[in-house]
């Protein structure tokens, strides 16, 4: 096992005290040390947002993008060194607004690399704008009379495109999220994680409470391999809400 405190730097985190995005990189880091990887083959591309803001923190290779641009990035950093482990960071806004048809492009052209995403269903950096994840309803700055749709469905919308690993995490489940990580990176081809991450400053809604009695992991039987069944079960939202990993094939 690798030592955790090789992936990190001494930087200091802009993030709010007590940000969910500490769980998730904690998480990451656990991951990358348990699968015994070193710094130097691991590139990391981030997008713009409290997420991609993570990019002073992890001492391997990185690049801080344009925003919606992680996934064409990290493609590139792949095909140009098939040898790296590469893994693109962004939020909800980035991933499922501006860089939306990047990530069907990436589910239907199964690239190899692993897909991070912090969904706090806001463009949390800018203040809380609603963002493509917002659901129906939720007043923000931007929408002060109520968002008029219902939220898009990202692992939906991957999985309808082909994506060959399909995944949602809940930030502070470290351990089962850093499970996740673990199959993500090994997995050969594209995969998504979508991980719920509450903005504890700008959300009073999915709260940390909110979430504690609806999240549920899936069952060790769950049928990875049926895509089906999976488009189906990433629809259920509300009193209960799954985490897992929902789909996942190597072609
Ligand atoms: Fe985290 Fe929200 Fe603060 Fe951004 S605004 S750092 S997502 S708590």
């Amino acid at each position: 096992m690798t030592n955790q405190n090789n992936f990190i730097t001494s930087n200091k985190s802009s993030w709010c005290p007590g940000c969910s995005n500490f769980s998730i990189k904690a998480a990451l880091v656990r991951t990358f040390s348990e699968l015994n990887l070193e710094p130097h083959k691991i590139a990391m591309v981030f997008d713009i947002g409290c997420a991609g803001n993570s990019c002073i923190l992890y001492n391997t290779y990185g690049f801080h993008g344009l925003h919606g641009r992680t996934i064409p990035v990290a493609v590139g950093a792949k095909m140009a060194n098939k040898s790296l482990t590469v893994i693109g960071i962004a939020g909800d806004g980035g991933a499922y607004g501006e860089g939306l048809n990047h990530l069907s492009e990436a589910s239907r052209s199964n690239y190899d690399i692993t897909f991070i995403v912090s969904n706090n269903f806001l463009y949390s950096l800018t203040t809380g704008q609603a963002s493509p994840t917002s659901e129906k309803g939720t007043k923000t700055k931007s929408t002060p009379e109520g968002v008029q749709k219902e939220g898009l469905n990202p692992l939906l919308i991957a999985l309808s495109a082909g994506a060959s690993f399909v995944a949602r995490g809940y930030a502070d489940e470290v351990k089962h999220l850093s499970e996740i990580f673990k199959e993500a990176i090994k997995h050969k081809g594209f995969s998504l994680i979508d991980v719920l991450q509450p903005c504890i400053t700008l959300d009073k809604k999915n709260t940390r409470e909110w979430y504690k009695n609806r999240i549920y992991m899936l069952d060790k039987n769950w049928p990875v391999k049926e895509r089906n069944k999976a488009m189906v079960k990433v629809q259920e939202w509300g009193d209960r809400i799954p985490i897992g990993i929902f789909f996942k094939e190597e072609e």
